[in-house]
């Protein structure tokens, strides 16, 4: 995997690190195989605030390295010195992590952004200079074998890894114009990063008008959509309050309106999806919420799952 166009859209998913025992045992036992099994391109797996989830993350990786799928780990840095980053990363990478999501990461809850400390890395651009620095320093990688998986060894000498980043096709929450959206994009690509992932969003212009922006702006890496099925009302005003969306308002009074609120989500993701790939997606980012039947409906109805003989 590389940073470089693919002829064939791609499908991705993002886990977030279980909460509990009940929580990893139905990941571990039914979501992840069945992820797995549908063969998408990578998995990635997000980083709680501050670090905070940094073992538990951690352990969903590895069960991934034990698969034929390539992992992905999400990476902040706001709060860490230079020396605390670099060794989070060597964790990783002497994990057989090899691909990252590099962010900075929003400030813990009641510090703002000028207030405090925030950290020896400004900006995800900074992370993504530092994690080539550090797989510099480790290359080449070791292979590491995972006992019974024939194939889960992918760590050839040299390979080339993926750093990805988060875009904003509706403006990061702090943006004052489109263009400071697309210098801090361009930034992150000259920093190194070969993939962008959107924050989620509902209308395909969202991102076709972004897409096209940012490459009269010069950006040229694969910049993936993040889309999410909306299974319920209560999910949909969580997620725009933890992302500061705007609200889709037709979706909403249509989930509002039906009986079966998860299949008209399941619905308009996949259109969503459908519509995105018509006009040029490279392929589709799912958010899963760490359940499998709404995402692998969606890419199934958007065309992106090998279809039974
Ligand atoms: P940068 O682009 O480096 O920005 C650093 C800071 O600069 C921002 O926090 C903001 O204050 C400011 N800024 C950024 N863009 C602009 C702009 N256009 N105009 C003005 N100011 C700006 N968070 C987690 O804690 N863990 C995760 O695992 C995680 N995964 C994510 C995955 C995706 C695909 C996305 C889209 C977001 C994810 N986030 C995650 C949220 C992310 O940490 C926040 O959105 C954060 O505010 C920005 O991180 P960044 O890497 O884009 O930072």
């Amino acid at each position: 995997m590389d940073g470089g166009h693919v002829a064939a859209p791609t499908f991705s998913f993002e886990l977030f690190p279980p909460r509990d025992a009940a929580a990893e045992a139905a990941l571990v036992s039914e979501t992840l195989p069945a992820l797995v099994a549908a063969g998408p391109e990578f998995i990635s797996v997000t980083y709680g605030a501050s670090g905070s989830t940094r073992g538990v993350s951690l352990d969903v990786l590895r069960r991934l390295l034990a698969t034929p799928v390539k992992p992905m780990a999400h990476l902040t840095c706001v709060g860490s010195s230079y020396a605390e980053a670099a060794r989070l990363i060597r964790e990783f990478l002497d994990a057989g992590v090899t691909s990252f999501l590099a962010l900075r990461g929003d400030p813990p809850a009641g510090i703002t952004e000028d207030d405090a400390f925030l950290g020896d890395l400004g900006s995800a651009g900074e992370l993504v200079q530092l994690i080539h620095r550090v797989q510099k320093e480790r290359m080449p990688f070791r292979q590491i074998d995972v006992p019974g998986v024939p194939g889960a060894k992918r760590l050839a000498s040299g390979e080339k890894v993926t750093i990805a980043v988060a875009a904003f096709p509706n403006g990061h929450p702090r943006s004052r114009s489109r263009a400071q959206d697309l210098d801090t994009l361009l930034a992150k690509e000259a920093a190194g990063a070969n993939l962008a992932i959107t924050q989620l969003f509902f209308e395909p212009d969202d991102y076709l008008g972004f897409v096209d922006d940012a490459r009269a702006a010069g950006v040229t890496m694969r910049i993936l959509p993040g889309i999410m099925p909306v299974l319920s009302v209560p999910r949909l005003r969580r997620i725009l309050e933890l992302t500061s969306e705007r609200e889709p308002s037709a979706l909403l009074r249509e989930l509002e309106a039906s009986g079966d609120p998860a299949s008209v989500g399941i619905d308009h993701a996949a259109r969503l999806g459908r519509a995105l790939l018509d006009g040029g997606a490279p392929g589709l980012h799912l958010y899963t919420f760490n359940r499998h039947e709404a995402p692998l409906a969606v890419l199934d109805r958007a065309g992106l799952l090998p279809q039974p003989a």
